[in-house]
């Protein structure tokens, strides 16, 4: 499933051929996604200049001067570039044709993901209103996790996984973080002294950074006419790795279920 750093790796590897292109069509080959995809997406983007390309939480934004795509990829979405004349395969449900002659391809074998049309700005759409900071974002930190966690006895996992908190802090990077900052799973959320939370959520930016900087050498499937584009295996530290040694103590690392979900975790260095 593309969790956050993929679908900024989408972002960045799109925008350069989609920003500034205007739509020549739209062509809707299977309209049942998650939701129903808006009927009139075709007349309503003719000749609309897509002018930013950018991504709030999972959900991508192409921007134009009347309103805004909110592209979602769901479980199994993915985006392509493609020269126009290139033939539909099975799950491509939608193509965003552009005057230059370039094409980008929605694809989704397993329809989870969203294509929507808004005119208002998109930060208030019911879908992104209230969500939490980005994690990479300043306003993200770790006074902001202890000031909403007081008194919330939830596991500390979880806590950071509610994007109402916030957003893009998937199962691997929930783990990961978790561990890199020394901290119990199963730990109450209301438990945790700032100073551990400012370390965790050092963490979580760092976790997520590592994995846009890994992705950033799949940017050229994007262009790419073969193979599946931007998901990318990365260098985990627990998630996946239970029975297996801990990295910093060789204790076999533990997996137990929080809200289940896959944990996993050093009860050595994990307090
Ligand atoms: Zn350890």
């Amino acid at each position: 499933m593309p969790e956050l750093p993929e679908v900024e790796t989408t972002a960045r590897g799109i925008a350069p051929h989609v920003e500034g292109q205007t739509v020549k069509q739209v062509i809707i080959r299977q309209p049942q996604l998650r939701w129903l995809v808006p009927e009139n997406l075709n007349g309503t983007l003719t000749n609309l200049n897509i002018r930013l390309v950018s991504r709030r939480a999972k959900y991508l934004l192409f921007t134009t001067d009347v309103g805004t795509i909110i592209l979602h990829l769901g479980m199994s979405g993915s985006l392509r570039i493609l020269p126009e004349e290139k033939t539909a395969d099975k799950h491509d449900h939608i193509d965003f044709i552009f005057n230059n002659g370039t094409l980008l391809r929605y694809n989704d074998p397993r329809r989870f993901g969203a294509v929507l049309w808004t005119t208002f700005p998109p930060a208030e759409h019911s879908l992104l209103k209230d969500l939490g900071p980005e994690p990479l974002l300043s306003d993200f930190d770790g006074n902001h996790l202890y000031q909403h966690s007081r008194k919330r006895t939830v596991p500390v996992k979880s806590f950071i996984m509610d994007s109402h908190i916030v957003v893009g802090v998937g199962n691997i990077y929930a783990n990961e973080a978790l561990f890199m900052a020394g901290i119990h799973p199963s730990r109450h959320a209301g438990k945790i002294s700032l100073a551990r939370y400012q370390r965790l959520a050092g963490c979580i930016k760092t976790v997520l950074q590592n994995a846009i900087q890994q992705g950033g050498t799949t940017l050229r499937n994007f262009v790419n006419e073969a193979g599946n584009p931007g998901y990318f295996k990365q260098q985990l530290r627990v998630y996946g790795r239970a029975g297996l040694p801990c990295i910093q103590c060789l204790q076999l690392l533990t997996e137990i279920r929080i809200a289940n979900r896959s944990t996993v975790f050093c009860i050595n260095c994990q307090h």
